[in-house]
């Protein structure tokens, strides 16, 4: 059989069985945590051409620049046509979506990127250390979650891009911003997005929740390194413009509702990843 028989027999068979064919960049990961992190949620504007296309638990932000849409996070692989049905809600058509920004390499936030890759055109953008991981579809060595060795479709094609260059497409320019610590490549994306003469200065922050696999100790030669990440990140937060913050778990934004805006969520995000690092560490010094 050619391929295109092939994929006449899948359509046959899905449609005798009433389900889809198997698509190994969909397929469901973590679907214990699904109801938590799929919740459904309608898209919703952020602020002028800002708006949300995720989840009640996992963020997906999408910037209309004007020549086209700029996408931020994928979360699961399932989670990718839900997406991209959000994004078409709101009136815009998916293959519109040019870039794909990647907050970290882990299948919550990145399991999606190859699907939404493929089925956009669009290049995903990440770290040095970030694309790294995402080509592979694994946690990097020196991750602190290395342990749970949780696989995700990679991504073949990644752009690299540095701490503090810029994105530009159309009327958008967005920054990226190292927060490092959760993991190396983790970065946060920043930008302007305004409503007449109104303008708001909006972080998508990466997660900064110091969480690690079994057995690992922040506290040893090689968590130290980790530590040190998390001071720059927590650094590159307090400083960076924020009149709004997204975070990549919406609830760790601080807010009721699936974002902050506050000029202190960025400062009151690094905040929390502080004490939270300085609880975890204290608990290793007195085991
Ligand atoms: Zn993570």
């Amino acid at each position: 059989m050619n391929p295109g028989t092939i994929l006449l027999a899948a359509a046959a068979l899905a449609g005798a069985s009433g389900q889809t064919p198997d698509d190994p960049l969909t397929r469901p990961m973590a679907v214990e945590r699904e109801a938590e992190w799929l919740a459904p949620a309608e898209p919703v504007r952020v602020f002028g051409k800002t708006y949300l296309v995720g989840f009640g638990g996992l963020s997906v932000a999408l910037i209309d620049t004007g020549a086209g849409l700029i996408l931020i996070d994928a979360a699961l692989p399932q989670a990718a046509p839900k997406i991209l049905a959000n994004v078409a809600k709101l009136g815009f058509r998916p293959h519109d979506i040019k870039y794909i920004l990647s907050t970290e390499p882990h299948f919550d936030h990145a399991g999606g990127l190859a699907a939404l890759a493929r089925d956009t055109g669009a290049t995903v953008i990440a770290s040095a250390r970030g694309a790294q991981a995402l080509r592979t579809g694994r946690f990097a060595a020196d991750d602190p979650q290395v342990g749970y060795n949780a696989r995700f479709p990679p991504v073949r094609n990644v752009r690299v891009i540095n701490d503090g260059a810029q994105l530009k497409l159309g009327d958008a320019v967005v920054t990226a911003r190292a927060t490092p610590g959760h993991t190396v490549g983790s970065m946060s994306w920043a930008w302007r997005s305004c409503e007449g003469r109104s303008c708001r200065n909006i972080v998508f922050g990466s997660s900064l929740n110091p969480v690690a696999g079994k057995g690992y100790r922040f506290t040893s030669p090689a968590g130290q390194a980790v530590v040190a990440n998390y001071r720059r990140a927590h650094a590159a937060m307090n400083v960076v413009p924020c009149d709004i913050l997204i975070t990549a778990h919406a609830e760790q934004s601080g807010a009721n509702g699936r974002f902050a805006a506050s000029p202190d969520a960025c400062r009151a995000y690094a905040r929390a990843s502080q004490r939270a690092l300085a609880a975890r560490l204290d608990k290793e010094r007195h085991q």
